[in-house]
């Protein structure tokens, strides 16, 4: 299949999905670029994936700042001569009711959830327009594709990126430049995701709802690695990843 050898940078790759999907893909002979803002746990990663044989290096990155996307892409074609993938992955889900107005989380949600895939998409699109290839994936979340009581910003931030994945991907075709664009939904995933919360009653309803139907990020990783190796000419555009228990 194709994904041997491909360059892939992974936002939000420091725990949860990026880890996994960083590790997985490595595995199966990936060149992976790295971004998050904790320096320790990317560095840790690295090691782990060039100790199992895997090729992986990592630069300090915060999606909010565009810069560091396009020095993270910069990276990515110095090291390894190019970029085919980007995993726009890096979320926050400080989810709480809209009348609790917690207007500086609302902000931060935009600037990381929606920005910061916009922020990654913009790093990428003139390598990709210019060599008429390339993938975009997006985590989005179940929470882009139906409306849920307490993620009245966080779903509109993943609703928007969901749009934004198949825009890409429509105007792509028309200008004939290859661009494939895959958005996931996961659903309950544990991860360290619920640590953003600071609303308590949306912490407590999250966390029962983890704790007792919540499966590994393994499985969001798996889905990562089918979408980026399916042949040039397939676009795998959407997937919706549930734990079997959850209602
Ligand atoms: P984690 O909290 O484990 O991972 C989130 C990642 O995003 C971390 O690597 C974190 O790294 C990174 N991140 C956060 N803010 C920034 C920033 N400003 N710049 C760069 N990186 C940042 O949770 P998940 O793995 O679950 O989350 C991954 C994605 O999956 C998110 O987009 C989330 O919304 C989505 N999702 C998760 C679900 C779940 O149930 N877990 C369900 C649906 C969607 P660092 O702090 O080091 O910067």
């Amino acid at each position: 299949m194709t994904l041997k050898n491909k360059v892939i940078v992974i936002t939000g790759a420091s725990s949860g999905i990026g880890e996994a999907s960083a590790k997985l893909l490595a595995s199966h002979g990936a060149k992976v670029v790295l971004g998050a803002r904790r320096e320790n746990r990317l560095k840790d990663i690295t090691e782990d994936i060039e100790a199992k044989g895997g090729q992986a290096t990592y630069r300090v990155t915060d999606v909010t700042n565009p810069e560091d996307l396009v020095a993270l892409v910069k990276l990515a074609k110095e090291t390894y001569g190019g970029i085919d993938v980007i995993f726009n992955n890096a979320g926050i889900m400080p989810t709480s009711p809209i009348s609790a107005l917690k207007t500086d989380e609302w902000n931060s949600m935009i600037d990381v959830n929606l920005k910061g895939v916009l922020n990654g998409v913009a790093a990428v699109m003139p390598e990709f327009t210019k060599q008429k290839h390339g993938q975009i994936i997006t985590t989005s979340s179940v929470a882009g594709i139906k409306s849920f009581v307490g993620s009245g910003v966080y779903g509109a931030t993943k609703f928007a990126v969901r749009n934004l994945m198949e825009v890409i991907r429509m105007e792509s075709a028309q200008e004939h430049t290859n661009i494939r664009t895959t958005s996931l939904y996961p659903a309950a995933i544990n991860t360290e995701l619920l640590k953003t919360i600071t609303d308590s009653d949306s912490k407590q309803g999250m966390s029962k709802l983890y704790a007792s139907v919540g499966i590994t990020p393994d499985a969001v990783a798996r889905v990562v690695n089918f979408a980026v190796d399916q042949p040039a000419d397939v676009n795998v555009s959407e997937f919706t990843i549930y734990p079997t228990k959850q209602a």
